[in-house]
């Protein structure tokens, strides 16, 4: 069969991998002109590492990232009251990455060129419209540099993988309106600063009304024994923090974030010395979409944050992109009719992912940090923490998402 796949996203490239992998003829079109390693950190959790191993990515992509030990939680005065151990320091067949997104794109693009060739992978290509028969699906693309029509593509599937402003889902459900904003602003940065916990820590500080996300991103130290450490703040902001324009590149400002995060500096980190020292900040709204009830109309289906753009609570954005991956992979591996095959994976991940969303949407594992707060909002003393409800909380979590450890190791 031939797909056509727009968007050469984190979503669109590994599933032109991974369709060209099990025989079909794949063309990526991206709308940008050229690739470039944007973005900060994300995570990639143990079941999207199993399929990007059973690709032959891991120890590509082990090279460019941090393995994650372990995830810490911390109250807004610094005092830890949750620790577990991640990836394989857990016990699941597979790592768990924290790496550059940019990095991770890049990657990816090159493993796109040797799979699909350079003929298959075009940028400047940006979807504008489609038409479906019962025989192919025509798609028109257009260079936005120029304005000008590529030729008409013909194929068997379209996939949109052309994220959170999807066009093809503007054309799906033309009466959506725009995503749905938070009340939540996040400042993602990144810092060279000296390495804390075990070098390898996601921790994660404070309650949903003031929070910080801190996680390093490059294993290697530079010549001042310093490591590239990716930080996200999220500020509680309500409507008057409205961002109009969800632009991944826009800057924030420094001064302003420093006074708010003034106090914390802990004994084994310091934040505000974190955020003094970095490159650069960038601002940016949370926001995501309602879920869909449907994906897939005839030959055409959306994945990744086209189908559900989720909030980045529990680090799982781009994971569950490549879940709906495997999903595909595995319904077009069982028959030969393309709209069946649609049919078989709306079926798998259109109410998969939408718990994703509606659970991040209930502060997904951050849970806990709120309940902290609440319970304990001047500290607490170490016999207070109650674990087991902490506990209980977090596999929940992992369940809902699709790596508990029990069901995702006994996967291949
Ligand atoms: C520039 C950029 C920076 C990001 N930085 C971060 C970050 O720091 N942290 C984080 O958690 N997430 C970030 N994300 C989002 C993250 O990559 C996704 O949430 C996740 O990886 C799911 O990937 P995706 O492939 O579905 O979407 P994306 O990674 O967003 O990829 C979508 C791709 O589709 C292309 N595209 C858009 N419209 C069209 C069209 N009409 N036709 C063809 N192609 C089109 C886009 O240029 C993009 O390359 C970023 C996304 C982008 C595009």
């Amino acid at each position: 069969m031939k797909f056509i796949i727009a968007g050469g996203g984190i979503g669109g490239l590994v599933t032109a991998i991974a369709l060209k992998k099990i025989g079909h003829e794949v063309r990526v079109f991206e709308s940008v002109e050229e690739i470039k390693p944007l973005g900060v950190g994300i995570n990639l959790l143990p079941h999207c590492v199993r399929v990007l191993t059973n690709l032959g990515l891991q120890n590509k992509i082990a090279e460019i990232a941090v393995e994650t030990k372990e995830l810490v939680y911390a109250n807004r005065y610094g005092q830890l009251f949750w620790s577990e151990p991640r990836g394989r320091f857990a016990g699941y067949k597979w790592p768990q990455f924290s790496i550059h997104r940019g990095k991770f794109q890049m990657l990816l693009w090159e493993e796109a060129l040797k799979a699909i060739g350079k003929e298959n992978l075009y940028t400047n290509a940006h979807l504008t419209s489609f038409e479906q028969d019962d025989q192919e699906v025509r798609v028109q693309f257009v260079n936005k540099q120029t304005g000008e029509n590529w030729p008409i593509e013909h194929g068997d599937v379209l996939i949109g993988a052309d994220g959170i402003h999807s066009e093809l889902r503007k054309i799906l459900y033309p009466n959506e309106g725009g995503v749905v904003y938070s009340g939540n602003v996040l400042y993602r940065g990144t810092t060279k600063m000296k390495g804390y916990l075990t070098g390898a820590s996601m921790a994660m500080i404070g309650s949903l009304r003031q929070k910080m996300v801190i996680y390093p991103i490059v294993d290697s130290l530079d010549p001042d024994g310093n490591q590239l450490i990716n930080w996200v703040g999220n500020l509680k902001m309500g409507e008057e923090g409205q961002l109009t324009v969800r632009d991944w590149n826009r800057q924030a400002d420094k001064d302003r974030l420093m006074e708010i995060y003034k106090n914390w500096q802990f004994d084994w980190i310091n934040v505000h010395e974190m955020i003094a020292n970095a490159e650069s900040i960038y601002e940016f709204p949370m926001s995501d979409r309602d879920p869909l009830d449907k994906w897939s109309f005839g030959r055409v289906t959306l994945l990744g944050d086209a189908a559900h753009p989720m909030y980045p609570i529990g680090s799982n954005g781009a994971s569950q992109a490549i879940l709906d991956t495997d999903a595909l992979i595995r319904a077009f591996e069982s028959t030969s009719d393309p709209i069946g095959a649609l049919r078989i994976y709306d079926a798998e991940r259109v109410p998969a992912a939408a718990l994703v969303v509606n659970q991040n949407r209930q502060k997904g594992p951050d849970f806990i940090m709120d309940l902290m707060e609440d319970r304990f909002p001047d500290g607490f003393q170490e016999n207070e923490i109650p674990h087991e409800e902490l506990a209980e909380i977090m596999l929940k979590y992992k369940q809902i998402a699709g790596f508990d450890i029990q069901t995702l190791n006994a996967k291949h």
